[in-house]
């Protein structure tokens, strides 16, 4: 259905989960590789092991999160600590650049990235195809792409950092029709399932146009014409990728109780 995986993640070599990805899509994942969105995909993964439920629970209500526990468990010295481990065929620049994307979290909330050193749990960055991240935690080594050079922005590493973290696209929201227009003509053939809504916990939060989350006017457009319209004032400025907003950061601090 959507090609042979790319590789593979544990030992085994059958396919518990397949993951087919779009560039900064990622959320289909089902069991047996049935269903999956029948359009373009740029790649798929093979994850053989995956602990918790997310193959069999869609996406629920809690917080920006697909899945119940897919959050990174709080330290007790009141730290939320996510280690990583970047891969080696990154350059110099391209880990200042990701470590940049990682201190725009760090350094507002209580989040702190960093280096694996025995953890079971962990964030596996490589330069693969595309700028994309499971949502939330989901156990093990969890790939999170960012490819060099296309994605080595520190604003796009802080964006995957934050579905990482559990957070879906702002446009995802389930109240983001009162705040946007979806212009489905516009949207490239196969692509309408990148602007679908999802049931989420917003945290009493206001949308923010302005979040690292938000995808531009013209994302996955057929004709250059736009797909997304702010509403009322269609010229609100959406789709930065500069950094987290300061509501971006303040919803990870509540996500994770940091008691900013
Ligand atoms: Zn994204």
């Amino acid at each position: 259905m959507c090609g042979e995986p790319v590789w593979s993640v544990g030992v085994q070599t059958e396919c518990v989960f397949t993951l087919c990805v779009f560039q900064d899509v990622y959320l289909f994942i089902k069991l047996n590789s049935e269903s999956l969105i029948r359009s373009v995909i740029l790649v798929c993964v093979c994850i053989s092991s995956l602990k918790g439920d997310i193959a069999t629970t869609g996406p629920s209500s809690t917080i920006s999160c697909p899945i119940h526990n897919c959050k990174w468990p709080k330290s007790v010295d009141g730290f939320v600590y996510v280690p990583y481990e970047l891969s080696l065929q990154y350059d110099t620049m391209d880990r200042i650049t990701i470590e940049m994307g990682m201190l725009d979290i760090s350094s507002r909330t209580c989040v702190k990235f960093v280096p694996r050193t025995h953890q079971s749990n962990f964030l596996d960055i490589h330069p693969n195809y595309g700028c994309w991240s499971f949502v939330g935690m989901v156990g093990g080594g969890q790939p999170l792409s960012l490819q060099s050079p296309g994605c080595m922005w520190s604003g796009v590493a802080a964006h995957e950092f934050m579905h990482a973290l559990g957070f879906v696209h702002e446009q995802s929201r389930s109240d983001r029709d009162r705040y946007v227009t979806i212009l489905w003509d516009n949207i490239m053939e196969g692509q309408k399932h990148n602007f679908r809504k999802y049931h989420t916990n917003n945290l009493n939060t206001a949308y923010d146009y302005s979040s690292v989350m938000h995808y531009g006017r013209f994302a996955f457009s057929e004709e250059g014409l736009p797909t997304i319209m702010p509403k009322p004032d269609p010229n609100i400025p959406i789709g930065q990728r500069d950094g987290p907003s300061p509501l971006d950061i303040h919803k990870i601090n509540l996500l994770y109780n940091c008691g900013e």
